[in-house]
């Protein structure tokens, strides 16, 4: 089992990657599930990704409530993470954002996103998209409480990512390390496929087979993982609180 320190340190390291990498902003958020309970997850409280350190981070119930006493503000919209953890017992990190990359995607029917490079084959074969509309009519457009986060959550089934229609996205992974590499690749791979679509022709997705290779005999922990993540915390200013055991752990696994 991971020491729960190292867990909310990778956390933080999470939150300033994404930050770095502008997958989020001001806004937008990551979680992880509680490595010892998993009825509990944690959050960072209402900060800038950017600016979450260790004592920033809230513990919280699958109703997305605080599970301790807590007078900080929250994220209004921690129940998309409630309601992921709730649905899938398999997912480990959950990564709600407004990439701008994506968002046409959420927004045109005449173009479904999917992979179509090679580091885009983690957001896998369906993406689809959710529409707060359809059950709840007109909303800030905000996911504010477990309902709506659920309804979220059905429309993601089984998927590693929903887009969320004039809003942003929702992914979910079995690992912090995962969910943070879908989520820098999902808008680079938005970003290729719009421009394809702007040269014309016919678009060239990734073949299933291809997503499938991609995928297989993944680890979180390969050393080919590892080299991203180091790369990413590096490139964000916190390569000084990489857990360096994992380091040498990911080595000897290679
Ligand atoms: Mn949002």
């Amino acid at each position: 089992m991971r020491n729960l320190d190292t867990v909310i340190q990778d956390l933080v390291i999470a939150n300033r990657i994404l930050a770095r990498e502008e997958v989020v902003d001001a806004y937008g958020h990551i979680s992880v599930r509680h490595p010892e309970n998993p009825k509990h997850f944690f959050l960072a409280r209402s900060v800038a990704p950017e600016l979450v350190e260790a004592g920033d981070i809230v513990e919280l119930g699958l109703d997305g409530q605080p599970v301790r006493e807590e007078t900080r503000p929250l994220y209004l919209e921690r129940f998309i993470h409630a309601a992921i953890y709730e649905a899938r017992p398999d997912v480990q990190s959950v990564v709600h954002a407004h990439a701008e990359e994506i968002l046409p995607f959420g927004i045109a029917q005449a173009t479904p996103l999917r992979p179509v490079i090679h580091s885009g084959s983690f957001i896998g074969a369906n993406v689809p998209v959710w529409d707060i509309a359809d059950k709840f009519g007109d909303t800030n457009l905000l996911v504010t409480n477990m309902e709506q986060g659920r309804d979220l959550a059905k429309c993601l089934a089984g998927n590693n990512v929903a887009l969320m229609r004039g809003h942003g996205f929702a992914s979910a992974a079995r690992s912090l390390i995962e969910v943070v590499r879908m989520s820098v690749y999902l808008p680079r791979n938005a970003r290729a496929l719009m421009r394809a679509k702007q040269l014309g022709g016919e678009i060239t997705y990734l073949r299933q087979g291809e997503i499938d290779a991609r995928n297989r005999g993944y680890s979180p922990y390969s050393l080919e993982t590892w080299r991203a993540w180091e790369y990413w915390a590096n490139k964000a200013g916190c390569g000084h609180m990489l857990n360096k055991g994992e380091h040498a752990h990911a080595h000897k696994k290679g």
